[in-house]
């Protein structure tokens, strides 16, 4: 019985790698969707998945979101993500994190490492000491994936509420972790007002002082009779019970996979809830990584990551035209663009000092 060509996830993927060390009891399966418009670069992401099932699920979710991420935000990158199988406080130590590293440098080039949950900046200088194929060494990526949700949330109220300014909306946000509290510190000065809630107590009397927001216990946050729902905890949290709960008119946020399927998107259209299509609103991480990685001129980044207001806004209107969801307009785009671009035959090698 094939377990792979046949999953429910699988949709093409170009190669999938099951690594495998018994010395380090590395346990780890690494994803290529799409190389068509670049080498793939995707984050690692190590968690104690119940099954491999589960694991394998994840990473072919994961690195197929990155294709259409990097395709719709015009960069010259494929989509690809690893899972490391294993609790990251008890499992991860460096001669794992090195025989990660060497199964990815076996590859050349075709899947460029970055961090994910489960991973940290750190593990990434350590991979980094046995292949050259890992970015995000040197920086925090969060800064600017909350400046590309703030302006995704500007295009929302822009096509919504026909204003250019954020004055007086009010924006709940799930979790004010590294992303969400930049987040909530833009809304703010941009004169936004806040709900935030979390599941630690320290980011939120943070939030509550400098902020001036409001705090509320994580179940209700669903319940916020506001403009803007900002998912920026996990994954899933927009299911069929959540939806109807929901009294706003946006959701817009940074959290992956926001939508628990793609009949939610379906759900929110008919609900009259705009959606920003999550790999499109949080893809500042992902440029930022790139313009690391390549060495770019770190000034036009704000620029680039600025873009996504555009992007998101041109979503909207087309959704709107054609009575389709966001998400399946955003589909069509990086479709699209995977289809047309011509292929840049670029190699990750070529992009190393
Ligand atoms: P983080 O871990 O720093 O922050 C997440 C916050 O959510 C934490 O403070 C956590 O306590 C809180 N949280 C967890 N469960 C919660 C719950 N049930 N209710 C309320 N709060 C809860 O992570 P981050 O880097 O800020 O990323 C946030 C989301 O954005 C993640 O889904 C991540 O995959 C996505 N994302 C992040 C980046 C980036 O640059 N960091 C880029 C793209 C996407």
């Amino acid at each position: 019985m094939s377990i792979l060509f046949t999953h429910k996830e699988f949709d093409n993927h170009q190669q999938v790698v099951f690594c495998s060390d018994e010395d380090t009891g590395l346990r780890a399966i690494i994803a290529i969707h799409n190389t068509r418009l670049g080498p793939s670069l995707g984050g690692c992401r190590m968690f104690p998945y119940a099954s491999e099932e589960d694991a394998l699920t994840d990473v072919l979710r994961l690195s197929r979101g990155m294709t259409y991420k990097s395709a719709i935000t015009g960069l010259p990158l494929g989509g690809g993500k690893s899972v490391i199988i294993g609790n990251p406080r008890r499992d991860k130590h460096s001669a794992l994190l090195l025989k990660m590293a060497e199964f990815i440098d076996g590859l050349g080039g075709a899947y460029i490492v970055a961090e994910d949950s489960g991973t940290t900046q750190q593990d990434m200088s350590v991979i980094r000491q046995s292949t050259r194929f890992v970015a995000g060494v040197s920086g925090d990526p969060s800064p600017f994936t909350a400046r590309g949700v703030y302006q995704g949330i500007k295009a929302a109220v822009k096509h919504r509420f026909d204003r250019k300014d954020l004055e007086g909306i009010k924006v709940a946000v799930q979790g004010v972790g590294n992303v969400g509290y930049h987040l909530a510190m833009l809304l703010h000065e941009a004169g936004a007002s806040l709900w935030v809630t979390d599941i630690f107590d320290q980011p939120l009397v943070r939030a509550a002082d400098e902020l001036n927001a409001t705090v509320v216990k994580p179940d209700t946050i669903f319940d916020q009779e506001v403009d803007v729902f900002a998912p920026c905890a996990m994954g899933a949290v927009i299911d069929d019970e959540t939806i109807k709960r929901l009294r706003v008119s946006i959701v817009a946020g940074a959290a992956n996979n926001q939508l628990k399927n793609e009949a939610c998107s379906v759900a929110l259209h008919q609900r009259g809830i705009l959606y920003a299509p999550d790999y499109v609103i949080n893809a500042g991480g992902v440029i930022t990584v790139w313009y690391e990685y390549t060495g770019r001129d770190q000034a036009s980044l704000t620029d680039q990551v600025d873009k996504i207001y555009g992007t998101l806004l041109e979503i909207f209107n087309r959704a709107q035209l054609y009575n389709q969801t966001t998400n399946q307009i955003a589909n069509h785009i990086a479709r699209a663009r995977l289809l047309i671009e011509p292929d840049t035959g670029e190699k990750a090698g070529s992009w190393v000092p």
